[in-house]
């Protein structure tokens, strides 16, 4: 399964949006979209907008949201299977299901500075679920478990810094923390209005419905 492992910069100035795929830099004036907002390209080629098809637009879309959740294609669709198998909206259930994961939850409740940081939080058995160490990012959490930094990981730089600097700004409805402890919750599955995310899912339900 190939990642994207280049500058994540780049994605941003691509889709043309802040994606904060970078944690506290994409909150300073060295975001490289304050920098130069133009697409990436050589000798300025990705300046040029085209008129985008319908095709180009839904696709821009799903991009737009995997690189925002740091996700492959093949992990991405079989998502977007499941979700379209369970009741409800379709376009939402992909949300609630990319917002239930647990490397989400983890940058949600302010652990980490980025979901890459989280994933990687994660990975390395700094995390746990229920008092459970678990290092599988793409873990579903559920309302009511527990997720938390496990004792020997809340002095890492990396873990002291993300929550000084996620104090300082307004926490989910739908998420519960104790930044002492570095323990927090799912409080309730979110909605679409509960989920800040500037992008229109419905148009990724019709790229894969095509
Ligand atoms: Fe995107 Fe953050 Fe880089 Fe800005 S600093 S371009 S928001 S990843």
């Amino acid at each position: 399964m190939s990642r994207y492992t280049g500058p994540v910069c780049r994605l941003c100035r691509r889709e043309g949006e802040k994606l904060f795929l970078k944690g506290k830099r994409c909150f300073t004036e060295k975001c490289a979209i304050e920098r130069k907002a133009h697409p990436p390209g050589q000798h300025g080629t990705g300046r040029r907008r085209r008129r985008q098809s319908e095709y180009a637009v839904q696709l821009r879309e799903k991009q737009k949201v995997k690189r925002i959740y740091g996700m492959a294609e093949k992990q991405f669709r079989a998502l977007f299977v499941k979700a379209a198998r369970v009741p409800g909206v379709t376009g939402e259930n992909l949300l609630v299901a990319l917002e239930s994961r647990l490397d989400n939850i983890v940058y949600r409740l302010g652990f980490a500075p980025s979901r890459k940081a989280a994933r990687q939080l994660i990975r390395h058995r700094h995390v746990r679920v229920d008092g459970h160490m678990l290092d599988v990012p793409s873990y579903v959490v559920t309302p009511g478990a527990e997720v938390s930094v496990a004792p020997h990981a809340r002095g890492l730089p990396v873990v002291k810094e993300a929550i000084e600097d996620r104090k300082s700004r307004d926490q989910l409805s739908w998420l519960g923390v104790d930044y002492d402890t570095a323990t927090g919750r799912m409080l309730e599955r979110p909605s679409r209005a509960d989920i800040p995310l500037a992008v229109e899912e419905q148009l990724i339900v019709e790229l894969y419905s095509k």
